[in-house]
């Protein structure tokens, strides 16, 4: 017999795994598909302090791998693999991998976001080699070295914080005068002898031969272009990039309604402009991106959702 889910969320991240969780406990048959890995973006954050009673020094890690230990134990099912083209003509939608077909009678999206590049020269080509977007994840490489972060936000700042535990000096370089962070992690930044700001300023460019041991870097509002040399003892140096992020939302471009930077658009209950199609979390066109809205997000979805396929029978 065809293996029809009643509901199938696409990403297992906060959101995801929310949804799966109220859609397990209503008993919808579910399944999880996540592309990477279980817990999505926030495993890049190495402390969360603002997710209601959550456990001092839960990291995102921790945090998500006790959501995804819940959602298992009401039966959901998770697979790993990523959706690349749909069929959603019929009642049944079918979701396509490379290699497999998925279907079920609604979807969750929860696909979420990922790290915007800034886009200067040298940036993608040094990738792994200096250059980095999670500093929970390649921190540690850079003890004792110097480490730059770029971007004016909560990451920015937050991550900038975390790397002092590793770098011998972090600088925070943001494109204008003001921090768009909370001022709270501003003022945490700014007390941190290891951290330094190169404000109004911009990356050009990031050079090296292997790995990255020079950034030149401009400051937009004088003109004034400076290079900044790794040490020639270390030779290297890194480069945290925390420029926002985009919506993973690029197959669902010409179906569902989005906003100009492609978040997609949904009501009050996560329903999207295609009935039996929902998205929550990251993806979503909303305000606030935390995992406290993430998880709100999934809880609601999971409930329009089992409500749909009950209308359906
Ligand atoms: P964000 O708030 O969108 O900030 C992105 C930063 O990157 C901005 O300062 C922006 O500059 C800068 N930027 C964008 N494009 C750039 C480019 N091409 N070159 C240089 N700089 C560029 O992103 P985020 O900090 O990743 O945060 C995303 C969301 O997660 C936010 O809602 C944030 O509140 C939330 N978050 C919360 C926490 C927390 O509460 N603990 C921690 C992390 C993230 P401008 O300011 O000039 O636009």
């Amino acid at each position: 017999m065809e293996n029809i889910y009643d509901i199938i969320i696409i990403g297992g991240g906060p959101s995801g795994l929310a949804a799966g969780l109220y859609a397990g406990r209503a008993r919808a048959k579910t399944l999880i598909i996540e592309k990477g890995n279980i817990g999505g973006l926030i495993t890049s954050t190495h402390e969360i302090e603002n997710y209601p009673g959550g456990l001092k020094g839960d990291s995102g890690s921790s945090l998500t791998e006790r959501m995804r230990q819940q959602v298992e134990e009401f039966g959901v099912k998770i697979v790993f693999d990523e959706i690349v083209s749909f069929d959603i003509s019929g009642s049944v939608k079918e979701l396509k991998s490379h290699n497999a077909s998925y279907k079920a009678k609604a979807i969750i999206i929860a696909s979420g976001a990922w790290p915007r590049f800034i886009g200067c020269k040298g940036e993608l080509e040094h990738v792994g080699m200096g250059v980095s977007y999670c500093a929970t994840c390649d921190g540690s490489f850079f003890t004792g070295l110097e480490v730059y972060v770029v971007g004016g936000g909560d990451a920015a700042l937050e991550e900038g914080i975390y790397l002092t535990k590793f770098a011998e000096k972090v600088s925070i370089i943001h494109r204008r005068d003001a921090f768009r962070a909370a001022k709270s992690i501003v003022e945490k930044a700014e007390k941190n002898d290891k951290i330094h700001f190169i404000m109004d300023s911009i990356v050009e460019e990031i050079k090296g031969n292997g790995a990255v041991d020079e950034i030149v870097v401009k400051n937009i509002k004088t003109g004034e272009v400076v290079s900044h040399k790794a040490d020639p003892e270390a030779g290297m140096m890194g480069v945290f990039i925390y420029a926002g992020y985009l919506p993973n939302s690029q197959i669902w471009e010409n179906t569902l309604k989005m906003d100009s930077r492609g978040y997609i658009i949904t009501d009050m209950e996560m329903k999207t402009n295609v009935p039996g199609l929902f998205a929550a979390g990251d993806i979503r066109e909303k305000t606030l991106r935390q995992v406290a809205t993430a998880v709100s997000d999934g809880a609601v979805a999971a409930v329009a959702a089992s409500a749909y396929v009950d209308d359906l029978e």
